[in-house]
């Protein structure tokens, strides 16, 4: 792969930290949540294996055969897939599946007797969102289904998954209506004659305030990346840098109008520079008109609207170099922006600026920092041989 002008930074050491907290806040309890290319951070699960996460959860069951197929040993689940979804391969990998219909534990079943094997599952409620899960209604038939296909040795129920509406908000009433609605769907499937082992309703939020007890497991993705949707920590930080370099500057009189629509309008005689990152890279177009980079240590705005492949800025009285570093968003540390701002500006939350970022910006290329040895202190050759392994598998730190 070609070094690329932009660079995704995952910041290893902050991710491992983040996990460390969240083990500690669960007693040792998690299952970190590693969905949509591990919210577009990408290849950390030894990361927070090594750290204190002890299981993986990921929507698709293409994400978990990824996972095993780079040599993740970890226990993983996957809790979103249709009925005709390969559970072949899945229980050849010892995935674990979540399941929310009968059409889904019929499909498993009969792939489970078809080869002999026993696929070991997790009764997915819907506590109260009407999003994924089984609806109450079908929630007792569901379980006495489940209870025949262990019968003929097709499954074996493991846990019982639910995931809350309204946890980011701690007062919010249906935080107690939702526990009490999983905690009669436990005890439904132990009427039904189901010994789940595992039960599960929280994420970052819930984790984070307390809203509902963490039961055996809670499952957190946002919160080991430094999102805290609850608002309500300063514990967590931030695991993504954007960066890119100037493609081009110049100089412009006050008065000249800046990209499609001139939207922007330089007040004075001022500096434009040119840089390759623009909305078909996942920057949001949203954040047209209130945007900001860090560049010489400096805020400066992003003069007009975000392009497909381009953004430019305004740097005032300084005429920036072709090639020079500038920082999109970063931990904060050095007063560049954050995700958070991005989301502001953007008018979305920060899980979509990091997952429309990370995965699919194809002329953005991750690199893991690892911490000093692969960082910028090991200069410019070191930088690039670690963007050239975005699996980046071995860790060192
Ligand atoms: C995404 C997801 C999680 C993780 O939620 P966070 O708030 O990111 O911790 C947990 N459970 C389910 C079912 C999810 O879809």
């Amino acid at each position: 792969m070609q070094p690329t002008a932009s660079e995704l930074v995952v910041h290893d050491a902050a991710i491992r930290a983040n996990t460390a907290t969240f083990a500690q806040l669960t007693g040792g309890r998690v299952m970190a949540v590693l969905k949509a290319d591990a919210f577009g951070h990408g290849a950390i699960a030894r990361s927070v294996l090594e750290a204190g996460a002890c299981s993986i959860g990921v929507a698709a069951l293409p994400e978990a055969l990824a996972l095993r197929a780079d040599g993740i040993d970890a226990p993983l689940l996957s809790w979103l897939n249709t009925p005709d979804a390969d559970f072949a391969a899945a229980i050849a990998a010892r995935i674990e599946l979540a399941v929310p219909s009968a059409a889904h534990l019929h499909a498993i079943g009969a792939v489970a007797v078809r080869l002999g094997a026993r696929a070991s599952v997790h009764l997915h409620a819907d506590v109260g969102m009407a999003r994924d899960g089984c609806p109450p209604r079908d929630w007792s038939a569901l379980c006495t289904l489940a209870r025949e296909y262990e019968a003929i040795g097709a499954i074996t129920v493991t846990g019982i998954m639910g995931h809350l509406s309204c946890a980011d908000d701690p007062e919010h009433p249906q935080n107690t209506r939702e526990r009490l609605m999983f905690e009669n769907a436990a005890r439904t499937a132990v009427r039904r004659g189901l010994a789940p082992r595992t039960l599960h309703l929280a994420a970052t939020a819930a984790t984070l305030t307390g809203a509902v007890p963490g039961f055996d497991v809670s499952r957190i993705g946002a919160g080991i990346f430094g999102i805290d949707p609850s608002g309500t920590t300063r514990a967590l930080r931030p695991a993504l840098t954007l960066r890119s370099r100037v493609v081009s500057a110049r100089e412009v009189d006050a008065g000249t109008g800046v990209g499609y629509g001139l939207d922007y309008v330089a007040e004075r005689r001022t500096h434009l520079a040119l840089l390759p990152v623009g909305y078909g890279d996942g920057l949001p177009r949203e954040a047209s008109g209130r945007a900001e980079v860090l560049v010489r240590g400096r805020r400066r705005p992003i003069a007009g609207r975000v392009s497909m492949d381009m953004v430019v800025v305004d740097t005032g009285d300084e005429l920036l170099d072709p090639g020079e570093s500038v920082t999109f968003f970063g931990p904060g540390e050095a007063g560049e922006p954050t995700v958070a701002e991005w989301a502001e500006w953007s008018h979305t939350i920060e899980h979509e600026i990091v997952t429309r970022l990370g995965s699919r910006a194809s002329r953005i290329s991750r690199t893991l920092d690892t911490g000093p040895a692969a960082g910028p202190a090991a200069g410019p050759a070191a930088g690039r041989a670690a963007a050239q392994t975005p699996a980046a598998d071995t860790v060192a730190a």
